[in-house]
């Protein structure tokens, strides 16, 4: 095979193979590659500024994609530049994005193939150590972060996601409107989402944003108000219901598993039910639950309740929810459900935040995906001791996710 016809598969623009060597027995093929003799302009990666002298040559091998089924490498002819403000650089060489030794396009490769599979699995299919395809992977998506136009933030989701013993809390920032994470912090406290305001917006990003989906979690409150003079805080749906699927489980704890013995027995596993929505329900988890309440009528009241404090937000008129709440917190007397009644109390402390659902509109379950992603991601990735990584992770995946929307759309 003639080397011209190998810088013509090769195809790295303003590049020519100048020697080659095939291994039939191990399947490699190896490029040997210098600069097209047109190709003179030097271009300094510390400033980007054009340079017509090079300071001296040197080589670097780095894996491409493969070729057929031959393990591909090029080794690359690659120059020092004297740059009047950097001092001795290396060139920029497009196809070298970084000093590992991989070309742009097979980092590329490997970043898209983690967007649908573990990393293991890509590392098996790409012959490399799973360590080794995380890094390509952080910085492919770093490359993508670096390359694209971040959407406005207007109302944005406040959020904390138990990562487990060690790394206990952290927080979640997101943008409602394009539904996705935007930055994450160590912890839970005032301070960490001072931070994010502190470091992460401009004063004008900050005057702009309008509402905040957050916890009843006062730390949160306080930093908003600080910070965001124009934000409407919405205690949404979501997180209001979060706390009563932690009311209904404690009645239920106290109701059967501290009695022990034969009833204990008979409710084990019988948690998510109870979490779970009636109409979400097949008949034999229907079933399977009457059981449950034929023992217990407490336990049948408190799911009552909180199936109940779901409707709230079909209302849409200020009056009209307060009215429902009313009658909601009413229907509480004599019950003796006293996670209930915390509840409850909760809710009047919180009453401005849960009608401002009415006064300023948010996008309903993104704040639940955008949670549902990163513990998916959690899950299938092990542990993410980055956070970085993980919140590109997420991040694409959020993108990737509307953009298979827009698509289907179109279709
Ligand atoms: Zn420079």
């Amino acid at each position: 095979m003639r080397d011209s016809d190998l810088t013509k598969l090769l195809g790295w623009p303003g590049y020519r193979v100048y020697r080659h060597e095939i291994n039939e027995r191990a399947k490699t093929l190896k490029l040997w590659i210098r600069r097209k003799r047109g190709n003179k302009k030097l271009v300094c990666s510390g400033c980007g500024r054009r340079l017509d002298e090079a300071h001296e040559v040197s080589e670097r091998e780095v894996r491409d994609l493969p070729c057929m089924e031959f393990r591909t490498t090029v080794m690359v002819e690659v120059y020092r530049v004297c740059c009047p403000d950097c001092g001795v650089k290396m060139e920029r060489v497009p196809q070298l994005p970084s000093k590992a030794p991989f070309s742009k396009r097979f980092e590329d490769a490997v970043g898209q193939a983690c967007e649908s599979a573990a990393a293991r699995q890509v590392a098996l299919r790409f012959g490399l150590a799973a360590s080794t395809v995380r890094a390509i992977d952080l910085r492919y998506l770093e490359r993508w972060a670096a390359s694209r136009r971040k959407p406005a933030l207007a109302r944005m989701g406040v959020d904390e996601i138990y990562l487990g013993k060690k790394q206990k809390f952290i927080t979640v920032v997101s943008n409602l409107d394009s539904g996705e994470p935007l930055w994450f912090g160590r912890e839970r406290k005032k301070e960490t989402l001072d931070q994010f305001f502190r470091e992460e917006l401009s004063a004008g990003q900050k005057m702009r944003i309008t509402a905040a989906c957050v916890d009843m979690w006062e730390p949160f409150r306080l930093s908003i108000e600080q910070w965001a003079p124009n934000c409407r805080i919405v205690y949404d749906k979501f997180h209001v219901m979060q706390h009563a699927n932690k009311a209904i489980d404690e009645v239920r704890r106290a109701e059967f598993f501290r009695k022990g013995g034969r009833l204990r027995e008979l409710v084990k596993g019988k948690r998510w039910l109870l979490l779970s929505r009636w109409v979400n329900l097949t008949a034999s988890k229907r079933r399977e639950l009457n059981q449950l309440f034929a023992l217990n009528r407490k336990v049948f009241k408190a799911y009552l309740l909180k199936e109940s404090l779901d409707r709230l937000w079909s209302y849409h008129y200020e009056g009209a929810m307060l009215n429902y709440l009313q009658r909601w917190v009413d229907q509480l007397r004599w019950q003796r459900l006293e996670p209930f009644q915390k509840l409850a109390a909760m809710l009047l402390d919180h009453l401005e935040g849960i009608l401002n659902y009415c006064r300023t509109k948010v996008p309903l379950g993104v704040v639940e995906a955008i949670n549902g992603n990163i513990k998916a991601l959690m899950r299938r990735g092990r542990g993410y001791r980055n956070l970085r990584y993980l919140l590109l992770k997420a991040q694409r995946m959020a993108t990737l996710k509307t953009e298979f929307v827009v698509l289907r759309k179109v279709a």
